[in-house]
């Protein structure tokens, strides 16, 4: 399959890895939109999160609980943000479902 991510995750293509374990792989945004800006992605491929079901949502909580830990490792106790993209109007450019983990400055809200 032509995906960017799932060659990340093959190691094909190559990535600064923050965390990794069987089921999810966390590395940096190559064009970091905050100080702390990493990519937490299932090794599975799905292609949003319009494609989350009964089957596949495991990976979703397992994604927040590594998170939290990142969190922890990385004294993140400002806070964070975690976002998904979904689709053309939410703005996902790579179609591997993947959790933005924004850090290190005040962060706007809305979204623009
Ligand atoms: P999105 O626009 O929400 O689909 O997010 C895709 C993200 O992937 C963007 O923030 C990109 O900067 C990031 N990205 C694209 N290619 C790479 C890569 N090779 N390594 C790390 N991050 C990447
Ligand atoms: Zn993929």
């Amino acid at each position: 399959m032509d995906c960017l991510f799932c060659k990340i995750v093959a190691g094909d293509i190559p990535c600064t890895k923050v965390y990794e374990d069987d089921m999810v792989l966390a590395f940096k945004d190559i064009d970091p939109k905050a100080p702390f800006h990493i990519l937490i992605i299932p090794k599975n491929h799905i292609k949003s999160a319009a494609e989350i079901n009964g089957e596949n949502s495991e990976v979703v909580a397992h994604i927040f609980e590594i998170a939290a830990k990142i969190a922890k490792d990385e004294n993140l106790e400002k806070g964070f943000r975690l976002v998904t993209n979904c689709g053309e109007d939410g703005g996902q450019t790579v179609s591997h479902l993947h959790f933005h983990m924004l850090a290190g400055r005040s962060l706007a809200w809305p979204p623009g």
